[in-house]
């Protein structure tokens, strides 16, 4: 793990995100950051843990916090899943499935 910034691996915890992930502050430049970027690339275990989250019927919101991925990518995971399934499929079926354009926020 390196900053992002000036590639140095000298960094000092600095607190928490909103979302409970843990950030740094780099020693040499001051760049605060996060290790894991939101927009990392989603491990296989964690779409496994979402779609069984998601056959449990738990929000979108709950899904994010328990998955600790953001729900913006959520819903996007959520809506190319809906539409790789057959409309028939009923876990899908009752979720509510977002334009991927709309950035509307989700409220369970
Ligand atoms: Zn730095």
């Amino acid at each position: 793990m390196n900053c992002p910034k000036c590639h140095s691996s000298r960094f000092v915890k600095n607190g928490h995100t909103h979302y409970g992930k843990q950030r740094f502050r780099c020693q040499v430049c001051g760049r605060q950051f996060v290790p894991n970027p939101s927009r990392q690339l989603i491990s296989q275990e964690t779409r496994d843990l979402i779609d069984q989250l998601l056959k449990e019927r738990l929000s979108l919101a709950a899904i994010a916090r328990v998955a600790e991925v953001w729900e913006r990518w959520l819903q996007d995971y959520v809506n190319q899943k809906y539409y790789l399934t057959p409309k028939t499929d009923h876990y899908y079926a009752g979720l509510p499935i977002l334009h991927p354009d709309d950035n509307q926020t989700f409220v369970a």
